[in-house]
């Protein structure tokens, strides 16, 4: 019996529902608001059953999910996962009584998932379509609902006005609850700002290009309020932006009273004291902003102070005569020379500071080195889970290992290197590495101070690069983390690309992967670290990479020599065990290096 459909089936023949079942994540008539081949088959399934039929698209049309009934039934997966704006998700349903009136529970259904859009269709008794209703969230007040438009067959492509409502709505909505979010948990308000290349095509609008910054910004805790981007190649060398920009900004600084600017760019000193007073209010940068989030989520000692230097690094060319921040921290009597400029004796700290910090940390990579040695001596083989921040490592990390490594859908929930084993095939363990997060224009100072952490990555024998497939730029990521593995000197180490998520993928969507990346990848491999889709062939793949170095082997062991056999099984891959009059004879294979050791038995 089919069983992607949910709700009421008793009864229906399978026949019908195996045909209903295909269109489960097909897509539909792009860009229609309710496509004519969806809606027919709806009209048809009611007209037969007398049942009430639900399809759930989303925004490019796939068919998310199917229920049969009259509750209509939405999963939380599908409309939950946002916390700002409309789901992204609508719903199509049928009335077999003919009315194309939405009843209250459809209402009800629409405003607690934040529907997009519900949409009624009136199947008649003689199994026509009376016609088709809308209904829409109430921007003013999201526990409302409007009704966008009812028309008949003839008419649906009328719908595709609704398309610009649902934005607006979004828009709205977002406003509204980044405002909400503002007053329950004291986060600032920020206005973000970038630049957009000239000849760029930005799927979604120029402004999709601060997404990711107002990713960032909500994991240091402050509140997107607006988006100003400009088209330009070569940053303005006094505001970064041109003025027509800069002047955006401040009006829409003072409309949504924002606490700060956000730029999605590294800026330079002056730039940061002009933006300043131009635009009377805190600015700060992309760099300043992931070593902030980097600082409050370092944990152990040496993440800690590998994000202290790096912050005093960004700090010390940032130094304004004024000297304020650092009032504190500066010498006071005694200890300035004479003639000494404050501003002397901060640098003087600083750098007195950053000595300090890197000697620390220079003890520490040596006991890291001690560490590494040690379990070379036991012979586990060290594989580093590498990739773009939020692509899933944590996640695939525990999935492995059964053990519990933070998740979080936040950036950069994982920030210090995390060693785990990983129940190998039979006696074969290793050592799973789950690293920090990469993400592009990672600041320069801050890969410097954790290439020590990174280290882990350098050595380790193999690099498992994971991915979200279902990131639209996916490619882009890819190119990120391989920048970044080549600036910490592990661009030549073995990896296999995993493509993660794709339980969020279409049964047809393809992933893009250029040749380039496809070519410096041993294997590439599809997985979902949440439903545990393709994770065993994950762990063959791994398996045979190294035993790919092993050595296969035929020994007899003999009975009196429990001893060996023990060691035998705790260090090789066993194939077969056979119980002869001599002892026991042994196929199986196992590290090259620690052959030798067994010779004495060999056949
Ligand atoms: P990391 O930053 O790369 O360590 O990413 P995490 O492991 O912290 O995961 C980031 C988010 O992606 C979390 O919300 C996870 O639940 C989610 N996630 C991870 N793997 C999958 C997957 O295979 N499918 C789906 N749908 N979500 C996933
Ligand atoms: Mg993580």
């Amino acid at each position: 019996m089919p069983d992607k459909i949910r709700g009421n089936t008793d009864g229906l023949k399978a026949a019908l529902l195996r045909a209903t079942e295909e269109y489960i994540d097909n897509s539909f008539g792009p860009g229609e608001f309710a496509p004519g081949e969806i809606v027919d088959a709806q009209t048809a399934f009611t007209a037969e059953t007398g049942r009430e039929i639900a399809f759930v698209l989303d925004r490019r049309n796939y068919v998310r999910e199917i229920s049969v009934g009259d509750k209509v039934h939405v999963d939380a997966a599908l409309t939950g996962g946002k916390d700002r704006g409309l789901s992204g998700t609508r719903l199509l349903h049928t009335h077999p009584n003919g009315t194309m009136t939405a009843s209250e529970q459809d209402l009800e259904t629409l405003t607690r998932c934040r529907l997009d859009a519900m949409i009624v269709l009136g199947v008649a008794e003689d199994g026509t379509l009376t016609g088709a209703s809308a209904y829409v969230i109430d921007p003013e007040d999201p526990d409302k609902t409007l009704r966008a438009g009812s028309y008949r067959r003839e008419q649906l492509d009328r719908f595709d006005g609704v398309w610009a409502m649902v934005r607006e709505i979004d828009a709205a909505l977002r406003v509204r609850d980044a405002n909400s979010e503002v007053e329950a948990g004291g986060m600032e308000r920020a206005v973000l700002a970038g630049a957009v290349p000239e000849k760029a095509n930005i799927i979604g609008g120029d402004n999709a290009v601060l997404d990711e910054l107002s990713e960032l910004a909500r994991t240091a805790g402050a509140v997107e309020v607006d988006r100003v981007t400009q088209r330009r190649d070569r940053p303005d060398v006094k505001y970064y932006l041109g003025s027509g920009a800069v002047d955006n900004i401040k009006s829409s600084v003072r409309t949504n009273r924002a606490d700060l600017v956000i730029f999605d760019d590294e800026l330079s000193p002056s730039q940061i004291r002009n933006l300043e007073n131009a635009l009377d209010v805190r600015v700060i940068d992309r760099t300043a902003l992931i070593l902030d989030i980097f600082a409050a989520r370092a944990k152990s000692a040496e993440g800690k102070l590998q994000v202290e230097l790096a912050q005093q690094k960004y700090r010390l060319p940032r130094l304004t005569g004024k000297g304020t921040e650092l009032s504190r921290l500066g010498g006071g009597i005694g200890t300035r020379g004479p003639g000494e400029t404050k501003l002397e004796t901060d640098r003087r700290h600083i750098n007195r500071k950053i000595h300090i910090l890197e000697a620390r940390l220079r003890e520490m990579t040596e006991r890291r080195e001690v560490l590494r040695k040690e379990r070379r001596r036991k012979n586990l083989p060290v594989i580093a889970v590498v990739g773009y921040t939020n692509a899933g490592k944590s996640t695939l990390v525990n999935a492995l290992c059964d053990s519990d490594v933070f998740v979080k859908d936040e950036l950069f929930a994982t920030l210090d290197t995390s060693v785990r084993r990983l129940k190998g095939a039979k006696n074969q363990d290793f050592l799973l590495v789950d690293t920090v997060g990469f993400i592009r224009k990672l600041p320069h100072d801050l890969i410097e101070s954790f290439k020590a952490t990174l280290e882990e990555t350098v050595y380790a024998d193999l690099l498992l690069h994971v991915v979200d497939a279902s990131d639209p730029d996916c490619d882009g990521c890819i190119d990120a983390v391989e920048n970044i593995l080549d600036e910490i000197g592990a661009g030549g180490r073995p990896r296999y690309l995993v493509l993660n998520k794709c339980d969020k993928l279409g049964a047809g969507d393809e992933v893009y992967i250029s040749d380039r990346a496809k070519h410096t990848y041993g294997k590439v491999m599809r997985v979902s670290a949440i439903t545990g889709d393709g994770l065993d062939a994950l762990a063959d793949q791994i398996r045979l990479f190294f035993t790919g170095s092993s050595k296969r082997f035929e020994l007899m062991i003999p009975y009196a020599d429990g001893g060996s056999m023990a060691e035998l099984r705790r260090l090789a891959e066993i194939e077969s065990e056979e119980y002869m009059e001599q002892g026991i004879k042994v196929t199986g294979s196992m590290p090259s290096e620690r052959l030798p050791e067994f010779s004495r038995f060999r056949l």
